[in-house]
C-alpha cells in the first residue's frame, strides 16, 4: 500500500528491528537447548504480541514466526481477524495466554488455537460450550487446546490453580473431548524467590501430571527474563514478549 512519504521507511525500520530481535531470541532458545542437552526444536518459541499492532504480527509471520500469544480480548480477536484478512494464505496460530473471564470464552473460542490460562471448573465449562458452538458454526475445525495454568504460590492475582486442583480440572477437560483437548500445563514463575527453583518445581508437577495424563506433553514456561531456566527445566514452549517486541506501551486501552 502506498502511504505518505516516511511510512514505508518506518515499516522497514520496524521490520529490521523485529528481524534482529527474533533472531536473537531464537539463538537464546537454541543455546539453552544445547546447554540442557535437549534436541533442537524441542522448546518452541511463542511470540507474545499483546499491546502491539496487527502489522507487527504480519511482519513476524514474514520473518517465519508461526506461534503467537495474546492476553486480552477483544483486542486479540480483532488483531487475528485483521491478519487473516490481510494474509488469508498464511499459516499461524494464536494462543490465549492471559486470564480469561467466562463471558469472553465465546469469542476467544473463535480464534484461539489453545487457551493456556485455564484454572477453574467454571472456565472449563464455558470454554467447552464455546468451542462446541464454534465447531458447529464452522468457525473452528479442531477442538480447542487447553493448558491448565499451575499456580506455584496460590496468589490469585497471577491466576492458576494449585497442583492439587489439577486432576479434577483435567478430568473435566477429558469429559468434554468433543470440544476440548488436554495439551499440558502452563506456569508463570512467581515474582518472589528464585525463578530457577520455581521452574524446577513446575517441572516436577508436570512430570507427575503426565504419568496420569500422558497426552499432556506441553509445558509452557519461561518468558523474556527466564527462558534459559525454563528450558533447563523441560519447557516445551517459551512465551517471549519484551525481548522481541520491545517494551510494551505504558498506556493500555
Ligand atoms: C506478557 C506475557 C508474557 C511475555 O512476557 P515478557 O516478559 O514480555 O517476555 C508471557 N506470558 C504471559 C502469560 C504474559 O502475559
Amino acid at each position: 500500500m502506498a502511504g505518505p512519504i516516511g511510512e514505508g521507511s518506518a515499516d522497514q525500520v520496524r521490520r529490521a528491528q523485529l528481524s534482529e530481535s527474533l533472531a536473537a531470541a531464537r539463538e537464546r532458545v537454541a543455546a539453552a537447548e544445547r546447554a540442557a542437552g535437549r534436541p533442537a526444536g524441542s522448546a518452541r518459541l511463542m511470540v507474545v504480541t499483546k499491546y502491539f499492532p496487527a502489522r507487527d504480527m504480519e511482519l513476524l509471520i514474514e520473518l517465519g514466526a508461526a506461534e503467537f500469544g495474546e492476553n486480552r480480548e477483544p483486542e486479540a480477536g480483532r488483531k487475528v481477524a485483521q491478519v487473516r484478512e490481510d494474509r488469508p494464505e498464511s499459516v499461524f496460530t494464536v494462543d490465549m495466554i492471559g486470564s480469561l473471564q467466562r463471558k469472553k470464552a465465546r469469542t476467544v473460542a473463535r480464534w484461539a488455537h489453545r487457551v493456556q490460562s485455564v484454572d477453574s471448573a467454571e472456565l472449563v465449562d464455558a470454554l467447552a460450550a464455546a468451542a462446541r458452538s464454534s465447531l458447529e458454526r464452522g468457525d473452528r475445525t479442531t477442538p480447542l487446546g487447553v493448558l491448565l495454568q499451575l499456580s506455584l504460590d496460590g496468589d490469585p492475582r497471577r491466576g492458576g490453580a494449585v497442583a492439587g486442583a489439577l486432576p479434577a480440572l483435567a478430568d473435566q477437560v477429558l469429559a468434554a473431548d468433543d470440544a476440548l483437548r488436554l495439551d499440558g500445563l502452563m506456569v508463570i514463575a512467581p515474582l518472589s524467590g528464585e525463578a530457577g527453583a520455581h521452574l524446577a518445581a513446575a517441572a516436577r508437577v508436570h512430570e507427575q501430571f503426565r504419568e496420569r495424563y500422558p497426552q499432556a506433553v506441553e509445558l509452557s514456561a519461561g518468558m523474556s527474563g527466564d527462558l534459559e531456566d525454563a528450558i533447563v527445566n523441560g519447557s516445551t514452549c517459551v512465551r517471549v514478549g519484551t525481548a522481541i517486541m520491545g517494551p510494551r506501551p505504558i498506556l493500555s486501552p
